[in-house]
């Protein structure tokens, strides 16, 4: 059998094993999404978002990319967070990094000739490297130096989230979104809070939308 043809059957087991136990449960899903929660996490395998947090279908609306950044040209991302802020009014942004994190690995050495693309997307952690440069190599070890690097990029990725015009206007006019700031290790499965931002922290004012401070 071929590996994807085994994706294939799992999935006719798994939708007879669903349907057994809740006959209507297809249907119900179909019928809407209310998901509470936006999940902004890394594409790594060893992360998926809805089993870590044992979340039915219909819980977590996704995005994921390499070292689950948020940049503010990234129309994929930032279509993804208006559609759940503004759309399905989602009450909670979380975004979760991973420690042994590839790509955050990666931007610590030199840029790889091969591979030119994931060179520019890792530059926004080069930057955030750059800083918070000290604080991560005061860190004793090289493994240390990298899982610091994890968590400030998590909590960069918070920040950039709430300078964006989308999260300024939906704390302004409703409220919520609460960003949430998480790391996930992989040696034990357990995820740990690293940051939360409630509507209306206090932004940089260089960040701050004119009518967004009144
Ligand atoms: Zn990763």
């Amino acid at each position: 059998m071929q590996p994807y043809e085994k994706l294939l059957l799992e999935n006719k087991a798994w939708a007879q094993e669903k349907k057994l136990k809740e006959p209507d449960y297809f249907e119900r899903l179909a019928a809407d999404q209310r998901p509470e929660f936006l999940w902004i996490g890394c594409s790594d395998s060893r992360v998926p978002a809805d089993i870590i947090i044992n979340a039915e279908p219909g819980v977590i609306f996704a995005h994921r990319n390499i070292a689950n950044q948020v940049i503010a040209t990234d129309f994929n991302c930032l279509s993804v967070i208006q559609y759940a802020v503004d759309v399905l009014k989602v009450g909670h942004v979380i975004v979760c990094g991973h420690y042994n994190c590839g790509g955050v690995r990666a931007a610590l050495e030199r840029q790889k000739p091969e591979l030119t693309l994931v060179n520019k997307w890792l530059m926004h952690i080069k930057d955030v490297y750059r800083l918070h440069r000290e604080e991560i190599e005061s860190q004793p070890t090289e493994k240390q130096k990298a899982d610091r690097l994890v968590e400030l990029n998590v909590i960069e990725q918070v920040r950039n989230l709430s300078h964006m015009s989308i999260i300024q206007n939906a704390w302004k006019h409703d409220q919520r979104p609460t960003l949430h700031g998480w790391v996930y290790a992989l040696h034990d499965g357990v995820l740990k809070q690293l940051i939360v931002l409630p509507p209306g922290s206090e932004i940089d004012v260089i960040y701050q939308q004119d009518d967004a401070q009144t």
